[in-house]
Formats: C-alpha cells, structure tokens, sequence
C-alpha cells in the first residue's frame, strides 16, 4: 500500500476508505503501445469521485518498457484477471 492509500485509510471513516478503494480499482491505466494494464489503486495511486474521462498520463510501462501516454479510463466491469485463467 502506497502512503497516500494509507493516509487515506487512517484519516478517512472506513466507509469511505473502501469506497475510495473499490472506485480506484475500476479506474484502469493501459498502456497504447503494448496493451498492458493495471488499475490506479495498483499502481498506488487514488482516484475517486473523478469524472474526466479520456485522460492520459504520462508513465513508465513495466511490461513493454516505453516511457507512454497512458490511458485512463472507467470500467464498470474489471478486465479478467489473467493470473486466474491459466
Ligand atoms: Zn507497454
């Protein structure tokens, strides 16, 4: 857990906290060059209660290794897991 996620959870009422939690993890970071994914809440950040759709970051893709223009965006349904299909 990154420090801001554990700021959170110490200073916010526990209802919050999960609902901060479960809103971050829907907002998924993908990388355009290879496909590559992870939600916000994995990658240690927070985003909650946000509505801009279509945003971009600029990050360091683990999987392809190209500094990119991410995407970030909303899914109301999580990609599968695929540790858990093999
Ligand atoms: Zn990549």
């Amino acid at each position: 857990m990154s420090t801001i996620q554990d700021l959170a959870r110490r200073w916010l009422p526990k209802s919050w906290a999960d609902s901060m939690e479960q809103e971050s993890r829907h907002w998924i970071i993908e990388c355009p060059e290879c496909g590559n994914y992870k939600s916000v809440w994995d990658a240690g950040g927070i985003r909650w209660k946000a509505k801009s759709y279509g945003k971009r970051i600029r990050t360091h893709c683990s999987q392809c290794g190209q500094t990119v223009w991410a995407t970030v965006d909303y899914y109301a349904e999580l990609p599968e897991d695929e540790t858990t299909t093999v």
